[in-house]
């Protein structure tokens, strides 16, 4: 608290990530990272592109990556936005897009930093509870709003909607934007970006930090129809118009283009998902039908806050959040098989501790 700050500076309530820890030879399952490197061609690519341009401003309107980006997803390039990141394209939705009079509908239990957004541009919104089996259900979002914004699949559950269901949410608001954000959406679920061309209301909003595994380069992207995209240049030009750094835009361009190494890494974490899922199914754990690079498990008789502690101290790391609906519920990210094994056999010794 200080006397110097605005008073707005008191009413947030910042979002916390999760755990970057410095320590090496850690399991890290915690934050939805890839386990493998880049493609190859984008390490290739930012080596060949760290040279004396760098004395120079990148590309404020980032054209080759926003060609690359619409011809990848057959979309004009005017329908493509880029940020640092898809957190940074959120920020600016939020604020272009998300912000009228009636509130903003999103899922109570969901990405945990809308609600941050909320705070930040005093955006009014209601969440709307999962129904009991944690899914989204669409009939629910009946109502008056100003505008919804859904993970697809959802975090931290997984669990994806299907296309008919974002274009009945489409159709039921034609006068409000809905904001699907696919940051996990290469891991099996169906993409809306098909959709865009014909609902003037609908956002995608992509991240290369998972499957692209570039969580360390900072991008993110929007597809929408020039309307919306306008909205979120305004608000970006208004106070950073540099949106990507020169190797930023360098490397997402190659790893777009990479499109054989996305196919091949995202079937491998599919595949690696689909055998965790069994194993800690054996173990009695429910886990829910993911889409993403992550599962979420409860077991039902184990503490999930003294599973993730017991883990800790086996060095591997997973996601447990304190929100009373998912106190029981531990997120874990998809590793290597090898990590995969390590955590199975890091919960049975746990599981066999305590009887
Ligand atoms: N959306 C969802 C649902 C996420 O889980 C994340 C990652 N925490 C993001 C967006 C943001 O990812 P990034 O800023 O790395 O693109």
């Amino acid at each position: 608290m200080s006397r110097f700050w605005s008073p707005v500076v008191h009413t947030l309530t910042p979002y916390v990530p999760g755990e970057q820890p410095r320590l090496a030879n850690l399991i890290k399952l915690n934050t939805n990272e890839c386990p493998y490197g880049p493609s190859p061609k984008v390490i290739a690519a930012l080596k060949a592109a760290v040279d004396d341009t760098l004395r120079l401003y990148p590309d404020p309107t980032a054209q080759a990556l926003c060609a690359t980006i619409a011809q990848d997803h057959g979309v004009p390039t005017d329908h493509v936005f880029v940020g640092n990141g898809s957190d940074e394209v959120l920020a600016h939705a939020f604020q272009g897009l998300l912000n009228h009079e009636n509130p903003l509908l999103f899922p109570d239990i969901t990405y945990s930093f809308y609600p941050v957004y909320c705070g930040l541009y005093g955006i009014r919104h209601e969440t709307v509870p999962l129904d009991e089996a944690m899914r989204i259900d669409i009939a629910d979002y009946r109502r008056p709003c100003g505008g919804i914004i859904i993970p697809n699949p959802n975090a931290p559950t997984g669990i994806a909607l299907d296309l008919s269901r974002i274009r009945a949410l489409l159709d039921e608001h034609p006068d409000a934007v809905v904001v699907v954000d696919e940051a996990y959406v290469d891991f099996g679920a169906q993409t809306a970006i098909s959709l865009v061309t014909q609902y003037p209301n609908l956002l995608v909003v992509r991240t290369l930090s998972k499957s692209s595994a570039l969580a360390g380069l900072r991008v993110g992207y929007a597809i929408g129809q020039p309307d919306l995209v306008a909205a979120l240049t305004r608000i970006k030009d208004s106070f950073n118009s540099y949106p990507l750094d020169r190797l930023a835009q360098v490397g997402a361009i190659a790893a777009i283009e990479d499109r054989e190494w996305l196919a091949k890494t995202t079937g491998k974490i599919i595949s690696s998902r689909n055998r965790l899922t069994d194993s800690l199914g054996k173990m009695g754990f429910e886990v829910l039908p993911s889409q993403a690079n992550f599962i979420f498990a409860r077991h039902p008789d184990r503490d999930a806050a003294y599973l993730a502690s017991a883990l800790r101290e086996r060095a591997i790391i997973v996601r447990h959040f304190r929100t009373p609906r998912i106190a029981q519920w531990l997120r874990i990210s998809i590793g290597t098989d090898a990590e995969c094994d390590a955590l199975v056999t890091g919960l049975a010794d746990v599981l066999a501790q305590n009887g």
